[in-house]
């Protein structure tokens, strides 16, 4: 795979006492196996120790005009002993290169364990470079697990927001607490549910199952016709436009507050590129139009400039999103990629929006969501799990949905999503079935649900799905239920669910927002449900 070119800045101890290496990737000590390209970093402390006090790197200067730091912070892939720590210069978000010359220049960061970084665990540099948006993923190593720090990056005379964070724990079956949560196109309201997810400090981490942004074209609804939600830039086409709709997402405060205070584990769905996109190419509402192809790899790239993401940046041939996320003992995560590799949905002649009858091409047993190697590394993942809970993270519903119009007897489907994959969805339940203890997590849909998997394509439960609802996106208020006895709660709101895994049970609350047009709205807790663990 090609590799961009990085230069890498090694600490030897003291803000004094460092080396620069420009010459790319050999000059990585043996134990450094952290590789977030184009930039990567690696920390000063080879011993581990938490406990002394280390001095912070010199600010690098900076000459550009204007706070570097209007995108905020945050933190994102946390393992036991290791976080991703993300930022972006970027001192005129209105500019697609975030008002910056085309430099790289050194940012500064510091890891403590402290708010006030008294203490400072890790201090160092990271380089932000000009084809990459000036992104910066710096991933130190050596913290303790189940960890909270705080950290910040500094450049000339600015110091960015704290962001706080947590690493996961290494072993052991204590609590882990989430926020599930999708789909926050701020063209339909405020993100109040951000506020509230910023505000509870109970919580671990966030997932994020897709839809961070949306490509389609500007439009005002909200109740004063203010026009202030509305995208300020036309449906995106090249890295230019794809950059303009996240740097004006992270303008929000209640999501920059959301990100600078839980580490979260982000996942694409379609609306990063576009609507019901697959392989090879769009769906049926293709807002920009043009070469799907090179759309795709812009899109790619200013995802991954804009998250705390672990994987190398991406390249022309695709980006490896899939991963598993362990924790302790007492659950493993499996995020699945369900557009990147998708076969082109069934029945586009006769459906509208993906939205149609069942027909034969659907039955197809060839047709794949996940691709060949996506699917063999999940079910051989599901099956062979070893933590208490095996979760499977879909970015869109997996429990199927007979979305035919109440009161008609014509079965219809979303075909973009599981229901139009239905024998590779039977692999996978089958690998769900073996798994201990499985339940699975969705979003996409713009609805709060709870199914039980296996009902609805012909199967005895499996297991619960929950899926949270939009943060902001429009929400589908069609009461399916009648047609769909395996769902069990359906309301079509906004909000997200707060998960809280213990080893006996999975416990989800759904929380809505009261005003979706109102910032500072309250939510409440509307439905509570309690899985217990077998
Ligand atoms: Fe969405
Ligand atoms: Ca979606």
């Amino acid at each position: 795979m090609p590799r961009p070119v990085s230069r890498r800045v090694f600490l030897a101890g003291a803000a004094s006492a460092f080396a620069v290496a420009c010459s790319g990737d050999d000059a990585a000590p043996a134990s450094t196996t952290t590789t977030s390209l184009p930039s990567s970093t690696t920390i000063l402390n080879s011993t581990a120790s938490t406990t002394t006090t280390r001095a912070t790197v010199a600010a690098p200067p900076f000459d550009v005009a204007g706070n570097p730091f209007a995108l905020g912070v945050a933190s994102g892939e946390p393992l036991a002993d290791s976080v991703v720590l993300w930022t972006r210069l970027a001192p005129d978000p209105a500019d697609p290169n975030g008002g910056m010359p085309d430099q790289l220049f050194d940012v500064a960061y510091d890891i403590s364990t402290d708010a006030d970084f008294a203490t400072i665990v890790s201090s160092g540099l990271d380089v932000a470079d000009f084809d990459y948006a000036h992104s910066v993923h710096v991933e130190p190593g050596n913290l303790e697990p189940a960890t909270t720090y705080f950290y910040r990056f500094r450049i000339g005379e600015y110091t960015s927001p704290t962001g706080r964070t947590r690493t996961l724990p290494a072993e052991g079956t204590d609590a882990f607490r989430f926020a599930l949560t999708t789909c926050q196109d701020p063209q339909f309201g405020e993100y109040a549910a951000w506020a509230d997810i910023a505000a509870d400090d109970e919580l671990d981490a966030v997932i994020f199952t897709g839809d961070y942004i949306y490509e389609l074209p500007p439009l005002d609804f909200s109740p004063e016709g203010d026009g202030r939600r509305a995208w300020t830039s036309p449906p995106p086409s090249d890295l230019a436009g794809f950059r303009l709709r996240y740097a004006q997402v992270k303008q929000d405060p209640s999501l920059q507050a959301a990100h600078s205070t839980h580490p979260f584990f982000t996942m694409w769905d379609d609306h990063e590129i576009t609507d019901n996109y697959w392989a090879d190419g769009p769906g049926q509402f293709d807002s920009a139009g043009g070469d799907f192809e090179s759309r795709r790899v812009a899109a790619y790239q200013a995802w991954w400039e804009h998250q705390p993401a672990r994987a190398p940046a991406p390249t022309r041939s695709g980006h490896r999103l899939h991963r598993s996320v362990r924790v302790g003992d007492l659950a493993e995560f499996y995020l699945i990629d369900t557009r990147q590799f998708a076969d082109e949905p069934p029945c586009r002649d006769t459906s509208v929006f993906d939205l149609g009858e069942g027909c034969a091409e659907r039955d197809d047993p060839d047709r794949t969501l996940l691709g060949e190697e996506q699917v063999a590394w999940l079910t051989d993942g599901l099956r062979s799990s070893t933590a208490r809970w095996t979760s499977l993270v879909s970015p869109s519903m997996f429990a199927g949905l007979d979305a035919r119009e109440p009161g008609t007897d014509v079965a219809k489907y979303y075909l973009e999503a599981w229901d139009g994959y239905p024998a590779e969805r039977e692999r996978v339940a089958e690998a769900l079935s073996a798994a201990a203890n499985p339940i699975v997590l969705s979003g996409d849909y713009h609805a709060s649900f709870v199914l039980d998997v296996g009902p609805g394509f012909g199967h005895d439960v499996i297991c619960p799905e929950v899926m949270a609802t939009a943060i902001s996106s429009s929400p589908f208020a069609t009461d399916f239920t009648a047609a769909n006895p395996h769902v069990k709660y359906f309301v079509g709101d906004n909000g997200y669910t707060k998960c809280t895994v213990t080893a006996d049970g999975w416990r989800a609350d759904y929380r809505s927002v009261a005003d979706i047009w109102d910032p500072a709205s309250p939510l409440e807790d509307v439905a509570s449900f309690e899985f217990p663990a077998r």
